[in-house]
């Protein structure tokens, strides 16, 4: 069983901060801005490559609500979601980062050439 099946079934404790029948945010261990959410659905899906239409239409409203908890709606917040190995996916159950509370920095989003990546 997955690390985030594994929190979705509270075998492992998270800082969890919204929960319903579909799906489980909590705090990211590793946070990589002030805030910094992760949205996971419960059933199991791989990846976004995987997501049905039908999940996803949910899941919007999901994420929604959690930026309206953490005040960042109105701020602005950034969502990713890696996919697969060069998205740089290191847990294979689906999940959106919901990043924000300050001006994020772009990163490896700026302008860099990519024949420097
Ligand atoms: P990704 O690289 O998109 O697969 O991101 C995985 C994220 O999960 C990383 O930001 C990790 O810090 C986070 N993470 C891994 N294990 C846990 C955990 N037990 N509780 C909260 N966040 C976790």
């Amino acid at each position: 069983m997955c690390i985030f099946c594994k929190i979705v079934n509270n075998e492992i404790p998270s800082n969890k901060l919204l929960e319903n029948d579909d799906f489980i945010a909590f705090h990211d261990l590793h946070p990589k801005a002030p805030i910094h959410v992760l949205v996971v659905p419960k059933n199991h899906v791989d990846c976004f490559q995987d997501v049905s239409a039908e999940m996803m239409a949910k899941m919007t409203l999901f994420v929604q609500e959690v930026t309206r908890l953490t005040g960042i709606d109105k701020t602005g917040y950034r969502l990713i979601t890696n996919n697969g190995d060069d998205g740089g996916q290191e847990v294979h159950h689906l999940h959106f980062h919901v990043m924000g509370g300050a001006k994020l920095p772009f990163g490896h989003l700026s302008d860099e050439p990519h024949k420097n990546m």
